[in-house]
């Protein structure tokens, strides 16, 4: 029997094979396939005559076909089928193009529903490629699912409408009072008609009940998390050291570094946990604040936990802060790749209070991992961890100082919402002397003076980036950036000191190669978006990123970010053969504006909250129907709804909430994994 937690391969129609494209999307388990939710509709139901409607639009029309196909070759590859139509006052040509199987399924003098675009003729009107159904067969409103080129929507949607005929009826999650106070339709009925609506209302009743649900279930998380928060805390900073501090600086911190720096050491003073968000652009210098907090947390007798996503990060970090605050306090690396010896070694001393500050990757929050007085937790750019992942290290000590610093820009009412009691300290100030990069968009016909360009900035004694292109629909593999090195090791760039970055790499040998690349031995890092975040060579000048209009703009942003960050001048070349306006158009947006907070306006103004939003930006668990910004009303009722909830039942342990505390910890892991 199918269950929601089968292989989809098990469900009829589907096998390995194909099993492997629902995989491409991210559909694993029959639970997956049912939460891929329609993008969109097309309504057939409602067919119009070919003669009341408008050129180029796309329509629905119920007409039988009148004359036989034909067959006409082209060349090879192309072949062409031709076919008349009648609604009944109009005749409609249809050309099919190569779908021979759907050419000679159709049979003269049958009724059939023809969607697509019409172009209209002088007596007759045309439609090339349309959609075509049986009547018999229609089913009025057909879901459109956000589709591959192998997989398309009318093959996902049989797929689901197989599933749920397979599936019994589904269990409702939400009590009947919140259903009936909240207006929201019973699970089942929505999960139906989500897919295959009867009409367009119950579509929208069905939308309606399963973005409240899943906005419900987030709410209900964080707060859950968040109430861990409140408690006072006994990790009291009495004195301030960052008159020390900026003694060891080999700059003179800027304006802004100084308030943040003053506004977490003000929070750690009081009798509650500090809780604060740094937001900072790309290259404003959060490093330094975080060192400077840390210093004075560990001056106090506490000691603190420096978290970064990535062990390359990390290593960097450790080697700015040893340069740093090393000559003054204890600080040891701690990531999956650390020998297990050292690791044992390292645990034992933290326990032991040897160590005064632990930098590392999400391994310090493994459980076997205790400290003697951990006082401060920072999180460096925490869009890249889930929301538990910071508050399971949050848990180690009693009631510790949080500090998440990130390069997102969040837009306040969002940062509340999900943050709640979280303060906000912002970096609106770049170090002195930096100069714009200056950003271009060429296609491929450049690359050679590209590379001519980076040896000159070689010569001069630079160094550049090239991120290299990304593989069809897919992370950036390990073969297309150790092959495009090794194209240009053996073209553009022989006798030079190339560098290969990837993620599938050990981590001793991206180590070494960034150590080599930092000190200025490698010359051109060949990588994928590995260096994405954080990586600081201000002697890297060029950034060059092949495919850019595959990137989000947040996303190029933060490549961008990787140069310009000392006094000379830097250029970053975005490659693009895509012809497309959008495309263009949004690239253009990286030429225009340098602010971080300009271009995630621009990117929320031109692709709409749900991609900013659901391109893991911000450290949440996934939302799969519900968009954080489009659904901000539905946003605050649940935000109501849940403080209701949990003042009737504050551990979510009644029987009727078993469901939805379920769904809670279901949305939760699944970030954590991420
Ligand atoms: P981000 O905010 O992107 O994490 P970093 O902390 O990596 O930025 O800092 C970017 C670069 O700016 C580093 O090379 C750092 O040494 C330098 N820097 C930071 N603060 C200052 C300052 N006040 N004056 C000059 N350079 C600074
Ligand atoms: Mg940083």
């Amino acid at each position: 029997m199918l269950t929601l937690y089968s292989d989809v391969k098990y469900i009829k129609g589907v096998g390995e094979k194909r099993a492997e494209l629902f995989h491409k999307l991210g559909i694993f388990c029959v639970k997956d396939l049912i939460e891929y939710y329609p993008r969109a509709y097309q309504d057939w139901s409602a067919s119009v005559k070919a003669a009341d409607c408008e050129s180029g639009e796309p329509v629905s029309i119920r007409a039988t076909l009148i004359k036989p196909v034909k067959e006409h070759y082209v060349r090879k590859g192309m072949t062409l089928f031709k076919c008349s139509f009648s609604d009944g006052e109009t005749i409609i040509n249809v050309t099919i193009f190569n779908n021979k199987y759907l050419a000679n399924s159709l049979k003269l003098y049958e009724d059939y529903l023809l969607f697509g675009k019409l172009e209209k003729r002088f007596t007759s009107a045309e439609m090339s490629s349309p959609q075509i159904e049986k009547l018999a067969d229609n089913i009025g409103i057909h879901p459109v699912y956000p589709a591959t080129e192998r997989l398309n929507s009318k093959a996902i949607a049989k797929v689901v409408k197989t599933a749920l005929e397979a599936l019994p009826e589904f269990e409702e999650t939400l009590p009947r009072e919140i259903r009936e106070k909240y207006q929201l339709a019973p699970l089942d009925f929505a999960i139906r008609q989500i897919h295959f609506p009867s009409n367009n209302e119950n579509a929208e009743i069905a939308r309606k009940r399963l973005i409240f649900e899943e906005l419900l279930v987030l709410q209900l998380g964080l707060m859950k998390l968040k109430s861990k928060k409140k408690s006072k805390t006994k990790l009291i900073i009495k004195d301030d050291y960052t008159a020390d501090y900026y003694k060891l600086l080999p700059f003179e911190p800027t304006g802004a570094q100084k308030r943040a720096i003053a506004d977490c050491i003000a929070d750690m003073r009081t009798e509650y946990p500090m809780n604060r968000l740094i937001q900072g652009d790309v290259g404003s210098g959060k490093t330094a604040v975080a060192a400077g907090v840390i210093f004075t947390a560990v001056k106090n007798g506490f000691q603190a936990a420096l978290m970064a996503p990535t062990e390359i990060l990390a290593n960097q970090h450790m080697s700015t802060l040893s340069a740093m605050l090393g000559s003054k306090i204890r600080i040891e690396l701690l990531t999956g790749s650390t020998p297990a010896k050292e690791k044992r070694e390292i645990k034992a001393r933290l326990m032991d209070g040897e160590i005064d500050l632990i930098i590392g990757t999400h391994a310090i929050i493994q459980n076997d991992v205790e400290f003697k007085e951990l006082g401060l937790v920072i999180t460096d750019e925490q869009h890249r961890f889930g929301v538990n992942q910071r508050a399971s290290l949050a848990m180690k000590g009693e009631e510790v100082h949080t500090l998440v610093m990130s390069a997102t820009p969040i837009p306040r009412t969002l940062a509340l919402m999900i943050y709640g009691d979280l303060d906000i300290s912002v970096l609106d100030e770049l170090p002195p002397g930096r100069q714009p990069v200056r950003t271009d968009v060429v296609n491929s016909s450049y690359r050679k003076r590209i590379y001519e360009f980076i040896k000159k900035a070689i010569a001069r004694g630079e160094q550049a980036y090239i991120v290299c292109p990304l593989v069809d629909g897919e992370e950036p593999s390990l073969a297309s950036a150790e092959k495009y090195a090794q194209s240009l090791a053996n073209g553009a760039f022989r006798g030079y000191n190339l560098g290969v970055l990837h993620g599938k790499m050990k981590s001793k040998a991206k180590d070494e190669i960034m150590r080599s690349f930092a000190q200025g031995n490698v010359k051109v890092l060949v990588s994928t978006t590995v260096i994405e975040v954080g990586v600081d060579v201000p002697n890297a000048t060029i950034m060059v990123i092949e495919n850019a209009e595959r990137f989000g703009l947040s996303q190029l942003h933060q490549l961008r970010g990787r140069v310009g960050r000392g006094s000379t001048g830097s250029y970053c070349i975005l490659i693009s053969d895509s012809e497309g306006d959008t495309a263009q158009e949004r690239l253009s947006i990286m030429k225009k504006y340098s602010d971080g907070f300009k271009i995630a306006d621009e990117d929320l103004k031109q692709r709409g909250p749900g991609d900013f939003f659901g391109s893991r930006q911000h450290g949440l668990p996934d939302l799969k129907i519900a968009d954080m910004l489009g659904d901000m009303e539905t946003l605050k009722i649940c935000r109501r709804c849940a403080d209701e909830i949990l003042a009737q039942d504050s551990g979510l342990d009644l029987p009727k909430h078993k469901a939805i505390a379920g769904k809670i910890s279901d949305m939760f892991r699944a970030s954590v994994s991420n």
